[in-house]
């Protein structure tokens, strides 16, 4: 199935193909700030499975707790972080900028110990208080 992602104001548009190795929630400190939520949900796929087809997107990299660095791309005029490369060569897309995500549904959460005390929790798919080990 092919999915259009998208950031706010339209610069930035990639084309997701294929389903992910990987769907969940991350409570950690970070996508709180970056997201102005509590929580992100990401969607991980294999580089292959995205293509960028229109804009420049800018970049940062941030080390994360449990996966190493991270390089996220978000659009240089409205600041969506529209998905982003793993030190493992992986990608994680932002699930919000995607005009569909019905049947890839968040399937874990990480670093819930890091959620707000407020933060819903969910309760039908495993919770990790941090990075779980998938080894
Ligand atoms: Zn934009
Ligand atoms: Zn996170």
């Amino acid at each position: 199935m092919k999915r259009i992602g998208s950031c706010s104001c339209g610069d930035v548009k990639f084309c997701v193909k294929g389903s992910p190795i990987i769907t969940f929630f991350c409570y950690c400190k970070e996508c709180q700030v970056s997201c102005g939520s509590d929580r992100f949900y990401g969607i991980w796929i294999q580089p292959e499975q995205i293509t960028l087809t229109q804009g420049r997107p800018k970049e940062f990299t941030r080390k994360s707790e449990g996966s190493g660095e991270i390089t996220f791309k978000f659009c240089g005029n409205c600041g969506t972080k529209v998905y982003g490369d793993t030190a493992d060569g992986g990608v994680i897309v932002a699930g919000a900028t995607l005009d569909n995500t019905d049947g890839i549904e968040p399937k874990m959460a990480f670093y819930t110990k890091s959620a707000s005390k407020w933060a819903v929790l969910p309760t039908d798919i495993p919770c990790f208080e941090t990075f779980p080990d998938f080894n």
